[in-house]
């Protein structure tokens, strides 16, 4: 039986769920930034008058994600021979990269667009409930960028809440600082608050275990006997690919997993109906 009819049975045996918000995490699950990555990462070479080897995209996403695994961004630059020096002032990596990502926007994955519009039209006050389903994204990375990729999309206005870099470093001494890391349950807090909504009445997608490990068992507001898990969806899509998924994640105690994995976006409007019930 897969994990996406253990939740199917699960849900009719105590009734539809009510759902208040969906949350989604950006790169790789609405955002097509591995695909940039590709290009960015040779164009950092050029600009650092290092030779670049070229490979395919799979090969790249491959080194790239085993890189990530091992380490966290840092190693992927490590991993090509790049530098990325973040103790560099100003830092130059992130300088060239946010010019190179407002000058590249990401396209948006296939069926997006018609996601978000049907969800947002379809959720608009759901029965026994005077608020409509929100939507809120949650990632860990700059929302300037992000920002004008939704706007060229026309899709901006229907997000409700958003959790990016910039909030994240509200938290830190200078109100500027490092953001937190990923797997981030503080950062999935915050957005269940600014949306005024349950962890287990949430839907969270992302493309990673990273995304699965943040959307377990998180506390809320610091109260480690409150912990909430949101409904997880995996796109096979992304960064990590089905497989990775599939796999789940083992705390040394137990593996949890995706309660659903989609492929594409329009399937993700199918799981939304089973949901429903
Ligand atoms: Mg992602």
């Amino acid at each position: 039986m897969s994990s996406h009819t253990v939740m199917v049975n699960i849900i009719k045996s105590v009734g539809e769920i009510l759902l208040e918000s969906f949350l989604f995490d950006y790169d790789g699950t609405l955002g097509k930034t591995l695909e940039r990555q590709f290009l960015w990462f040779p164009k950092w070479a050029e600009m650092n008058k290092i030779p670049w080897k070229k490979i395919s995209f799979k090969e790249f996403t491959q080194r790239y994600n085993a890189a990530i695994e091992r380490g966290d961004f840092m190693e992927a630059y490590k991993e090509f021979g790049l530098p990325c020096d973040l103790e560099e002032k100003p830092c130059r990596v992130w300088i060239e990269y946010n010019n190179f990502k407002i000058n590249n926007p990401a396209q948006l994955y296939e069926g997006v667009p018609e996601l978000i519009t049907k969800i947002h039209a379809s959720f608009s006050i759901p029965k026994y409930m005077n608020k409509r389903i929100r939507m809120g994204i949650n990632t860990t990375n700059h929302w300037s960028s992000i920002e004008q990729e939704l706007s060229m999309y026309g899709l901006l206005d229907f997000f409700d809440s958003k959790i990016s870099a910039e909030d994240l470093g509200l938290y830190s001494d200078d109100g500027v600082g490092k953001p937190l890391n990923k797997p981030n349950k503080i950062s999935l807090d915050l957005s269940l608050n600014t949306l005024g909504a349950n962890g287990f009445r949430t839907l969270f997608m992302g493309d990673t275990i990273n995304d699965l490990r943040a959307g377990k068992s998180i506390p809320r507001n610091g109260n480690a006997f409150d912990t909430e898990s949101l409904i997880m969806i995996g796109f096979a899509g992304g960064y990590a690919g089905r497989k990775k998924l599939e796999e789940g994640f083992n705390t040394g105690k137990k593996t949890y997993h995706y309660d659903y994995i989609v492929d594409n976006h329009i399937e993700t409007l199918k799981v939304l109906d089973d949901i429903r019930g």
